[in-house]
This record gives C-alpha cells, sequence and structure tokens, in this order.
C-alpha cells in the first residue's frame, strides 16, 4: 500500500486502518517504524538545496515532516476519505491551526453552542484578540445557522453529536448553508471517530480531530488532526511547519497503531453503550438518558441515517439534583471519575461541577446541563461490570 490514495479507492476501512500510509524503510520492516530525529541529512549540496525549495519531495526537519507522523497523517486521511491529513500536537492545536490558516481579522465564524470548553476559549478569547469574531446557535437548528451567516462568515463549526447531551445536526444541511454563503464547513469528528461518521463525504470540508480520544484510545498520548482538500490542507501545513505545533513521532506511532484497532474498538464500545443506555432508561432513578442510539431520542432517524454507530457517550439525568448525581458517581468502584472520554476505561464526571463548571447558571440551562446530568464514556470492560457499578449507587436511591 504505497500509495493511500490509490488504496483508498479499492480497500475497505477496515483494512486501511490496519494497512494504509506504511512505506517500508530499506530494513523491510513488518511494523511501522519510529524516527526520532529533529532533521535528515543529504547526499550532496545540490540535493540539500533541492530538498529545502520543495523541488524535490522529501524530509528536512521534524517541524515540517517527519516519516512516522506521515504515516498517520495517510493512514488517517484514508479512513476519512480526505486528500491530505496534517497532524498536530493536540487536538487544539488542530483547531487553532486551521483558524490561523484560513481566518484573517474581520472574518466571522458561526459555531454550535454546543462544544467543547476550550474550544470556545479559543474561540472567544485568542481568535476574538485578532478580530475574528465567533456567533454561537443551536446545534440542531438550522434556520439559526442560516440566519447567524453574514458576508463576513468564513467557516462554520461543529461538533456532532454533541457532548454530552448527544444532540446531532444533519451535516449534509450544515455544509449546503456553508457553501451557499461561500464558507466553509469544519467538523470536530472526535467522539465518533472515522470509524463511525465520516463528514467529508457529507459534504463538510474539515475534519478536526482530538487523537488523544478514540484514534489512541488507551489515554496514553495528546495529540491531534486535521484532513481535508489539498487546497485548505496545504495552509494548515503551513501554519504548523511555521508556527510549530507539529506531533511527536513516538505520539504519531502511538496513534498509528490505535488506528489498527479503531474500527473493532468503536463497535465494542457502541455495543457496551446501547446496552447501557437500554438499562438506565428503564431505571426508576433515572429520569433521562441522553443517547442518540435510543429510540425515543429526538433526533435518532438522522442519527441512524448519517452514522453508521451512535457512539459512547451518554447523559444520564436522576432525580434529586447534585446530591443524587454525586452519590452515584462516588458508589463506582470501577469507573473513573474523570473528564477524559475516549479510552478502553469507562469514566464518569459531573458536567455542571467539572467540564462545564465555568458556565453561568444561565448558560447551563441554555445547555441542558442540570444539577442531576452525569456523563458516562462507556468503555470495553465487561457490561454487566459497568452496570454493576452504576446500579449500586442509582439502586440506593429508589
Ligand atoms: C478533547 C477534545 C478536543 C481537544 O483536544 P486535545 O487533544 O485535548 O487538545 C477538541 N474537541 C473535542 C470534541 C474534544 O473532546
Amino acid at each position: 500500500m504505497h500509495d493511500e490514495y490509490e488504496a483508498a479507492s479499492i480497500w475497505a476501512r477496515e483494512t486501511l486502518a490496519i494497512r494504509a500510509g506504511h512505506e517500508r524503510t530499506g530494513e523491510q520492516e513488518h511494523g511501522e517504524p519510529i524516527f526520532p530525529t529533529s532533521s535528515f541529512v543529504y547526499g550532496s549540496a545540490a540535493e540539500a538545496a533541492r530538498k529545502f525549495n520543495g523541488e524535490e519531495p522529501g524530509n528536512v526537519y521534524s517541524r515540517f515532516t517527519n516519516p512516522t507522523v506521515r504515516t498517520f497523517e495517510h493512514r488517517l486521511a484514508a479512513l476519512e476519505g480526505g486528500e491530505r491529513c496534517v497532524a498536530t500536537s493536540s487536538g487544539m492545536a488542530a483547531i487553532l491551526s486551521t483558524a490561523l490558516a484560513l481566518l484573517s481579522a474581520g472574518d466571522e465564524i458561526v459555531a454550535s453552542r454546543s462544544l467543547f470548553g476550550s474550544t470556545v476559549s479559543l474561540f472567544d478569547k485568542y481568535l476574538g484578540k485578532l478580530g475574528i469574531t465567533t456567533r454561537y446557535v443551536e446545534l440542531s437548528d438550522l434556520a439559526a445557522w442560516e440566519a447567524a451567516v453574514t458576508p463576513a462568515t468564513r467557516l462554520l463549526f461543529a461538533e456532532t453529536p454533541s457532548n454530552p447531551l448527544s444532540e446531532v445536526v444533519d451535516i449534509a444541511a450544515l455544509a449546503d448553508i456553508a457553501h451557499r454563503h461561500g464558507a466553509l464547513l469544519a467538523i470536530d469528528n472526535c467522539f465518533l471517530t472515522p470509524a463511525l461518521q465520516r463528514p467529508l463525504a457529507l459534504g463538510a470540508d474539515l475534519v478536526i480531530h482530538s487523537a488523544t480520544k478514540y484514534l489512541d484510545g488507551q489515554g496514553r498520548a495528546v495529540g491531534g488532526a486535521v484532513v481535508g482538500r489539498d487546497a485548505e490542507l496545504e495552509a494548515v501545513f503551513g501554519v504548523v511547519r511555521t508556527c510549530g505545533p507539529c506531533m511527536s513521532p513516538f505520539n504519531a506511532w502511538i496513534f498509528t497503531k490505535g488506528l489498527e484497532t479503531l474500527e473493532l474498538r468503536m463497535r465494542a464500545h457502541c455495543q457496551n453503550a446501547q446496552a447501557l443506555a437500554e438499562w438506565l432508561a428503564a431505571h426508576p432513578a433515572v429520569s433521562r438518558v441522553h443517547y442518540s442510539g435510543l429510540a425515543g431520542h429526538a433526533q435518532h432517524a438522522l442519527a441512524a441515517r448519517q452514522q453508521s454507530g451512535f457512539g459512547a457517550v451518554l447523559g444520564i439525568e436522576v432525580v434529586g439534583g447534585r446530591e443524587a448525581a454525586w452519590s452515584v458517581i462516588d458508589a463506582t468502584r470501577l469507573l473513573s471519575i474523570t473528564g477524559n472520554l475516549g479510552d478502553v476505561k469507562s469514566t464518569i464526571t459531573h458536567p455542571a461541577t467539572t467540564t462545564h463548571g465555568r458556565l453561568s447558571e444561565a448558560q447551563k440551562a441554555a445547555a441542558g446541563i442540570t444539577e442531576g446530568l452525569m456523563r458516562v464514556a462507556v468503555g470495553l470492560e465487561a457490561f454487566d461490570d459497568i452496570r454493576n457499578d452504576l446500579a449500586r449507587g442509582l439502586d440506593a436511591l429508589v
């Protein structure tokens, strides 16, 4: 599989996840090697000159390109169905690099109200300082997106499904709104990964990843990526190459190996999450379960159409507010009490006092972050053990 883009049209996604992007060195290694080198050498002054001025492809310096990082980029590009991928030091670096590459002072972003907290801070605090303004709208309300777009809008930005309430937006319809107004659509695909949702095929222009989550899947490293067309990605590459938020080859190797089990892991995550959501929905202490895999979810049909799975992040509301939610969390012995997700280990958190703790009461109310809400990112432990760990606290409430 030396040419991933050719390969992408021939091989199934499951195969690409395991094979794409690996170019063997002269050692004929079977696995993917790590290249922990800052720079590269040349056979002659003329060759060095050609590599530096881009006349001849090749590596110059690991802030620009590195073979281990390239393997990860090619593999993820093949999985997302994009022309090109640029890896970054974190998910936030992926969003920052995209913004610096594609936006200028005076440009506007229209974004979903339900975004990762640091993404909102990046847009408001740091892009705001550069004269780039962001308007927030209800994720699933297409009329609100349309109404918020102005002639200065260059980028629409959304996470779907949302965290932690599992709201969904119609990506194809959102891409249509963006394109009619000459803007680009970026989708943060962190929660589903290309195993379950491919935004580019639905019309999005850019896919953003925090590789820290499911791409690694075992909580070992922080990294990110942007995937899309050559034209935009060349600009993103320019930012990473010049400004420096590049991915380390060690982390790239971890993420490359993570991709090899992505399909299997996501399928197993979904299976545990679906079973848990159905069990929770029938529990007398639970007032509401937010999971798009449940038939009663307001956007179940849309989610079933544009996703090939429903993911593994559940919003669970209990009667009795913060005290009740905290008692369920504190009764766990297996689930990790942490804000992290996308790990084989199940995690549980109380969004109102942790991940969404900085929001005002009004913002929390608007975002649906109630005091009785818990978020569970369902891992790959045995289903009965996960269920029993939650049952201990939930049963005590009734
Ligand atoms: C974690 C996360 C990010 C940020 O990624 P980092 O790797 O932590 O920088 C962005 N978007 C979503 C949806 C996330 O969950």
